[in-house]
């Protein structure tokens, strides 16, 4: 008897901020500034003025979630486990002798058995 075994769910770190998420997020903690008498985003004239600074400033804000990917499908989940089980059942009981599968471990035994029965 075989089991057939799941396709893991693939591990994949999300970072947290795109530049578009980034720059909100300055914005609404730094808010407007005064510019020569002109109000502006404040984090959209770092980005402007010091496109470099504006993505050290991103990176070291960076973070990481790890979502988990379902093997067949693609579609993220926050959980390995939602991951492991979204296209796919809990692990499968192949007969080896005439390859049909079964979702317990007994049922592919009792098919086996059958199948030496048929051979004496
Ligand atoms: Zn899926
Ligand atoms: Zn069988």
């Amino acid at each position: 008897m075989k089991t057939k075994k799941l396709l893991p769910a693939i591990e994949k770190e999300i970072e947290l901020y795109n530049e578009d998420s980034f720059l909100d997020m300055l914005n609404e903690v730094y808010g407007e500034v005064n510019i020569c008498g002109m109000i502006m985003d404040a984090g959209t004239v770092l980005k402007e003025c010091d496109p470099i600074a504006f993505r050290c400033a991103m990176n070291d804000s960076q973070e990481y979630e790890t979502k988990y990917l379902c093997p067949i499908c693609g579609e993220e989940h926050d959980d390995e486990d939602k991951a492991n089980f979204c296209c796919q059942d809990r692990n499968i009981f192949e007969c080896e002798i005439c390859g049909e599968t079964f979702e317990s471990e007994e049922e592919a035994q009792e098919c086996e058995d059958s199948h030496e029965e048929k051979e004496i």
